[in-house]
């Protein structure tokens, strides 16, 4: 893990097991070929490459040990991973004051909701950048639009609170539907958030520039008026998002300045891929396989990896955002 060349710009924080949010990706596997995530990898869902639930468990158990209680299950897609709910259960019956919640596209949602909030999930986010079908159906290969709609209904018939709506900020494609997507989210009391896109490497030639969400608020401001929520009032799970209150509604907006602003001081993230890589932070190229560690239970190893990639390997961050990170948000999870 050795730093890519000199940076320049402040040390992001330090290690503190106590606000660790740990985001596993189950699979890097897919359904959706969505243009800005997943455009020239291949189908890699060779699940005896991935961590094993045992596994899984492990991890969680030394993070929770040291003082973590918060962990999201991503993907790729989270919901193609065989068994998702026996795994989400078994989390659940061993951590049951985790706050543990999933990053999903809905395709596969609508059956397994309920079975997901019986295994005791808490919190879901699902993505939905447009409402309309055939821009959906370009988007993400998938002609799924109703499906993904329904999704969001029974998750929150199933008893998920909040359920919460991400959409990526994409010039050109969703830019003209900003309103509709905050008006839909808040009518039906969903949270939304607007999420800056990340130009990662491999994507094919980056097809999309970065629309920041000062525009995109400044193009929501010409229809609704707003005011910034208080550091207090932050909904759950809120992370880096700033929220602003809709004047006319019950629930804030939120927007994720990814690219354009500093919010790596607010960024407590550690993401674990499915295949065991450890990767500290999304704009750098820098991850170390812990698979084995983990499978072959060796914990001490494990923390001290942690150790030297928060005090000691991890360069300070260049100034302003550029992701130098090889693998897209398919493979680390979002
Ligand atoms: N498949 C699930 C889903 O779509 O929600 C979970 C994994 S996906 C990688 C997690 C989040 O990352 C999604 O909200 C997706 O929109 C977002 N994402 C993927 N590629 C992105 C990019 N280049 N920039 C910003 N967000 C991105
Ligand atoms: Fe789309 Fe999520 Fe699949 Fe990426 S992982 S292609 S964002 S559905």
């Amino acid at each position: 893990m050795e730093p890519a060349q000199d940076w320049i710009g402040p040390r992001p924080h330090k290690l503190d097991w106590n606000d660790l949010y740990l985001r596993l990706s189950v699979t890097d596997a897919c359904n959706f070929r969505c243009q800005y995530c997943r455009p020239v990898i291949e189908e890699h869902a060779n699940e005896a490459n991935f961590l094993s639930f045992e596994g899984i468990e492990r991890l969680i158990g030394w993070c929770y040990d040291r003082g973590s209680r918060k962990v999201r299950l991503t993907g790729g897609e989270p919901l193609l991973r065989r068994n998702f709910p026996e795994l989400v259960g078994r989390i659940h019956s061993r951590f049951s004051d985790i706050d543990l919640s999933l990053s999903t596209n809905g395709l596969k949602l609508p059956k397994v909701a309920r079975d997901l909030r019986e295994a005791g999930l808490d919190r879901i986010n699902i993505s939905l950048d447009t409402l309309n079908r055939e821009k959906f159906k370009s988007l993400t290969g998938v002609d799924g639009l109703s499906t993904v709609l329904e999704s969001i209904e029974v998750s929150q018939e199933v008893g998920f609170d909040p359920v919460k709506l991400n959409v990526v900020l994409l010039r050109g494609t969703n830019e003209d539907e900003l309103a509709d997507l905050v008006r839909f989210a808040l009518e039906r009391n969903l949270y939304i958030r607007f999420i800056e896109y990340m130009p990662h490497c491999k994507t094919e030639t980056n097809r999309f520039e970065v629309f920041s969400s000062r525009e995109a608020l400044d193009i929501l401001s010409k229809e609704f008026q707003f005011s910034p929520v208080e550091e207090n009032d932050r909904p759950i799970g809120s992370g880096p998002a700033k929220y602003w209150n809709v004047k006319g509604y019950d629930l804030p907006i939120g927007l994720i300045s990814s690219v354009t602003e500093d919010i790596c001081a607010n960024c407590h993230r550690l993401r674990v891929t499915a295949r065991g890589e450890l990767v500290r932070c999304i704009q750098l190229d820098l991850f170390e396989n812990i698979r084995a560690i983990i499978e072959e239970d060796r914990p001490e190893e494990f923390y001290s990896i942690m150790e030297e990639a928060y005090e000691q390997r991890l360069p300070t961050r260049p100034e302003g955002h550029v992701f130098f990170l090889g693998m897209q948000l398919v493979q680390t999870g979002g």
